[in-house]
């Protein structure tokens, strides 16, 4: 007998499988030998009331054993033979696209400019270390594109929301954690991202694709009016039609895009700080106890979002239990972002803390301009970069920051390269400090301790979405006019985060398979 159950508990009642099974033979008298196996399909926290309950909903097999796998397995075939299609870029949206042209019969080769997920930990590591950004292998570039060094959350606002479980299949099939499946917050962490990573690499190979890396791809070849294939740094030429999913932060390809005539777009985009909290208050905050999160409850997560003078400020990517990485991908930038481990066990909370910006918020945004935004993503991080060759940030205490005051000393901070007082408030552009101001005395009214001088300020997030769209041809056809150029996931400006960029890449490759053979294929 298989019985599905919605069940409200406890912490320390859903904290373990034990636990879970003790409770159900408990209150549904059940015999406890007789249950085979229970699986938790749906598992959320509410924290709205002081008495914090986890919401599960679990599937119990009595006398009986589970038929099937916990997550569906794709059967992947050899395309050694099949025509070639260029996928530029390994991050989701490339690593997806590629997966689902194996899937459709053709044969993906993946052109990376930065360098395997392993050699480029290394490089990460320097970024902390020595200061040194190497500006083809770092927290933007390389195998698992900007996400691979990430806090792996996979959760997505994406209307596309069809593909958001097959996507976690996938990844479950490549060695992430099955609880992806069920968690209302899914992660995977970046201790544990690497590995499925390569995973997804593995299949490619084996199924007779190819994978380069340290191959940046400088040109597109055409054929009068169509992309035939790509030209790389190194002089060697691909063949094929081509994805494009090089992300936002590869601004030579959008200045290369520009100048060869290939429609660009400026759109809208956020940018902001990291703000850092002790892990701990946060805790306390949201399972409204003095005690923090207890025994049982995962570290607590936050959102805010609210309207300041008609532009949205609002937290992003918020990272619990874990650091705030120097993020450039070029040296002399100082841009930061977030990670977490899958226990998200550090002693901080931290998040990206933004404000909307339409291209008409820019000072040098005309509409022969569009790549203002990119212009001035650069200049504020260049700005931040006043320390010689170092990623050593500006920051400052949150309450400092409100009040306009200099910081004379500040809190400690997961920020490996180092923080440096500055006085955020002044040197920043007002049409964001001023809404960011508005926004943190919004928060701290909602939320009795956020706004603090425990909370540091550390600039610049610039990298939260892509200030340049390039336009497709209707939401299903996703190529641009121009024939076999297929730009995908978040440097298309059709994705913002791991999901809605692999979803993005899964649906380039279905345009493109039509294309191929003539026949539109969707999901
Ligand atoms: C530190 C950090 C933490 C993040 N945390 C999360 C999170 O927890 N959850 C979430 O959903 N999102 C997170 N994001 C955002 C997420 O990583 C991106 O939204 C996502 O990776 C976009 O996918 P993409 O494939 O479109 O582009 P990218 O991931 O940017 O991949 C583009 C790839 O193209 C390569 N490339 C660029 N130019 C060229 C070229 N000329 N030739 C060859 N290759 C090229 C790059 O090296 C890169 O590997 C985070 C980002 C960062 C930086």
């Amino acid at each position: 007998m298989i019985q599905e159950l919605a069940l409200r508990l406890l912490p320390c009642q859903a904290a373990s499988e034990t636990a879970l099974r003790e409770f159900l033979v408990r209150e549904y008298a059940l015999d406890s030998k007789a249950i085979e196996a229970v699986r938790i399909l749906k598992r959320s926290i509410d924290a709205r009331k002081r008495q914090v309950m986890v919401n599960l909903s679990v599937r119990v097999y009595v006398n009986e054993k589970p038929q099937d796998d916990i997550y569906q397995r794709i059967e992947y075939q050899n395309v050694a033979s099949k025509p070639a299609v260029v996928v530029v870029g390994a991050g989701p949206a490339g690593l997806f696209a590629a997966l689902r042209l194996i899937e459709l019969g053709l044969k993906p080769v993946v052109l990376e400019r930065g360098q395997d997920v392993h050699t480029r930990r290394k490089d990460i590591a320097r970024i902390s270390r020595e200061h040194l950004v190497n500006s083809e292998s770092n927290y933007c570039f390389g195998e698992g594109g900007a996400g691979a060094f990430s806090d792996g959350k996979l959760y997505t606002r994406s209307k596309k929301r069809g593909s958001v479980e097959r996507i976690l299949n996938i990844l479950c099939q490549h060695g992430a954690s099955t609880a992806i499946l069920s968690d209302a917050h899914p992660h995977i962490g970046t201790d544990k991202l690497p590995a499925v990573i390569e995973n997804i690499r593995r299949t490619i190979l084996t199924s007779g694709g190819e994978v380069y890396f340290g191959t940046r791809v400088d040109e597109l070849l055409f054929d009068k009016e169509c992309v035939i294939g790509v030209k790389t740094c190194c002089g060697k030429i691909f063949s094929g039609p081509v994805i494009l999913a090089t992300g936002h932060s590869a601004r030579d390809v959008y200045r290369y895009l520009h100048r060869s005539g290939i429609e660009l777009e400026a759109k809208g985009f956020a940018v902001g700080v990291r703000l850092e909290h002790p892990q701990e208050l946060i805790d306390r905050i949201q399972y409204h106890s003095p005690d923090g999160r207890g025994e049982y409850l995962p570290a607590a997560e936050y959102s805010f979002v609210t309207q300041v003078e008609g532009r949205g400020v609002y937290s992003f990517c918020m990272c619990p239990g874990g650091f705030v990485v120097p993020a450039a991908s070029a040296p002399e930038q100082i841009v930061v972002n977030g990670m977490s481990p899958s226990n998200r066990g550090s002693k901080w909370a931290n998040s990206g803390m933004v404000v909307e910006i339409r291209p008409e918020d820019l000072p040098n945004y005309n509409k022969d301009n569009v790549l203002a935004g990119l212009e001035f993503q650069e200049e504020l991080e260049h700005c931040c970069f006043v320390n010689g060759s170092r990623q050593t940030a500006p920051a400052q205490r949150m309450t400092d920051f409100v009040n306009r005051k200099n910081s004379f000393d500040l809190p400690a901070s997961s920020y490996a390269p180092g923080v440096l007082a500055s006085p955020l408030h002044f040197w920043m552009p007002e049409f964001i400090t001023g809404r960011l101001r508005q926004g943190f005395l919004h928060f701290g009214k909602l939320s009795h301790g956020f706004l603090t001088r425990e909370a540091l300020m550390i600039g610049v997030e610039t990298r939260t979405s892509s200030p340049v769209r390039i336009p497709r041809d209707g939401e299903q056809l996703h190529h641009i006019r121009l024939e076999g150029l297929y730009p995908c996931g978040e440097g298309a400006g059709y994705a913002g985060g791991i999901v809605s960029a692999a979803i993005d890449g899964e649906r380039c490759a279905e345009a493109l398979a039509g294309k191929i053979f003539n026949n539109y294929i969707s999901l």
